[in-house]
């Protein structure tokens, strides 16, 4: 880190020797103030881009309409941007173009929160024209000038705002919320892929209960584009702990944890509150599948949601997933028969998911199961990674037999049959109830012959 400022400061002081003006600035200088890591710098400066590129040997033209130059060095990148002030927003959002100004205070006016417009030059001196550091020290998330102005420039700044306030556990002052709260209908016209980013970053932080509740009072959900009903998602993670507790089971208290995935324990952010459902819950993207499972939905319509969202097919099918083992585990019971079926059916991720879910909310997870039989789910729970982690084949082909050795000594000609033998003995490899070695496995598919419609 301390290279990374280092390098910053030579990418400064070549653009200075050149005649330029240049400094650090945004995310960097804020997170310093906080001393919190960081791991990206960006520079702002008074040479133009082209003037960027004639300076260092190695540049790259990211973002040239916006004004941005990467800038290479060894393994390290810088983005160097041009001051800028975007004079003219379309429809309430950033404008595609900018225009390029020559004061580094015109460059800091138009930049969403004080915290955000402060910048740091070559020799560690900052400057700071809208009080930053002071409101970061009041704990204030406050608009850079007038909060009207610059949520309607830009509505994206409304969900940046919860987002910063749940993230750096800052009070929003009140000209800002008020104004927030007069404006939130424009956020129709931001692109759902943005949306999707800031309420990833928000409920995946180190606040995400903090954050879920902003975002509910804000009124902010309703107004993303599409209708996808977001506000009940995210109103499930208000519900008092009383409520989202109630689901401990008794025989389970003393152990449930210790049974749970060991890995990803470590906390998203430094600060992380770790006394909620929601902060305890990693990996953090599981906390999409937590509120879909406290809202009951199907493994069909989270993915459904998550996709109108944006999501990827892999986040989207991961977190639905878990939804899935749910359904699952209604349909078959928690024994371990049906638990290592349905890692055959959907593969050990989903199904570590949702224990470790079941972990903190097994009520929740488990749905109607969870009164339904509660010994037995409390068993799956102290057991299930352990099953798991012995499942001695995965997949078919884990499996010491394949279709052509079937066809051959069985004597029969190949058809619809053999995909239905060999799934039966997968299923019967995964459960131990025959080894998986070819001989076992040969005798067991000829008894199969009497009840498969063998050809
Ligand atoms: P993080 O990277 O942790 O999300 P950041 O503040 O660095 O936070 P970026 O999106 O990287 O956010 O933007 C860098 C800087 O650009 C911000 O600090 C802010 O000064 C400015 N900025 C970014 N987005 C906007 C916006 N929508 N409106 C005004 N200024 C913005
Ligand atoms: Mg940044």
């Amino acid at each position: 880190n301390n290279l990374l400022r280092d390098e910053a400061v030579i990418v400064l002081l070549e653009l200075e020797s050149q005649g330029f003006e240049a400094v650090i600035v945004g995310g960097y200088v804020r997170d310093q103030m906080l001393n919190k890591p960081s791991y990206d710098i960006d520079i702002a400066t008074s040479a133009k881009p082209e003037e960027v590129m004639a300076v260092f040997p190695r540049t790259a033209p990211t973002g040239l309409q916006h004004g941005t130059v990467t800038v290479i060095r060894d393994r390290l990148t810088f983005e160097v941007t041009t001051y800028r002030k975007e004079s003219v927003y379309e429809q309430h959002r950033r404008p595609a173009s900018v225009v390029f100004v020559s004061d580094l205070h015109e460059d800091l006016r138009r930049r969403d929160f004080t915290m955000n417009a402060m910048a740091l030059d070559a020799r560690g001196k900052l400057i700071d024209p809208w009080g930053g550091l002071a409101d970061l020290k009041a704990g204030k998330l406050r608009c850079v000038g007038d909060a009207d102005a610059r949520f309607q420039e830009d509505a994206l700044r409304m969900l940046r705002c919860v987002r910063f306030a749940a993230s750096y556990a800052l009070d929003i002052s009140p000209e800002t919320w008020e104004a927030l709260l007069r404006h939130h209908g424009l956020l129709e016209h931001i692109a759902r892929e943005r949306v999707r980013v800031e309420l990833e970053k928000t409920l995946e932080g180190p606040q995400p209960e903090r954050g879920s509740a902003l975002l509910v009072e804000s009124g902010l959900l309703s107004h993303v584009k599409g209708g996808i009903p977001l506000e009940p998602l995210f109103a499930c993670a208000l519900r008092r702990e009383g409520e989202a507790r109630a689901g401990t089971i008794e025989s389970l208290e003393t152990d449930e944890r210790t049974c749970l995935p060991a890995h990803a324990d470590k906390p998203e952010a430094a600060g992380a509150d770790l006394s909620t459902p929601l902060a305890q819950l990693t990996p953090a993207p599981l906390r999409w599948a937590y509120l879909l499972l406290l809202q009951g939905s199907t493994q069909a319509e989270a993915n459904t949601l998550l996709r109108a969202l944006t999501f990827s097919n892999e986040k989207a099918g991961q977190v639905s997933g878990v939804l899935g083992v749910r359904e699952w585990l209604q349909q078959q019971g928690c024994g371990r028969a049906a638990w290592l079926r349905c890692a055959l059916r959907f593969g050990s991720e989903p199904l570590l998911g949702w224990l470790r879910v079941a972990g903190l909310h097994p009520a929740a997870a488990a749905g109607a199961l969870y009164t339904r039989d509660p010994q037995g789910l409390a068993a799956l729970l102290a057991a299930g990674e352990r099953w798991l982690r012995e499942l001695p084949v995965r997949a078919l082909s884990d499996l010491q037999l394949g279709g052509a050795e079937l066809i051959r000594v069985l004597g029969r000609p190949g058809g619809p049959w053999v995909s239905r033998v060999l799934a039966r003995l997968l299923e019967d490899a995964a459960l131990g109830i025959v080894p998986n070695e070819q001989e076992a496995l040969l005798d067991r598919a000829a008894q199969y012959g009497k009840e498969i419609d063998l050809p």
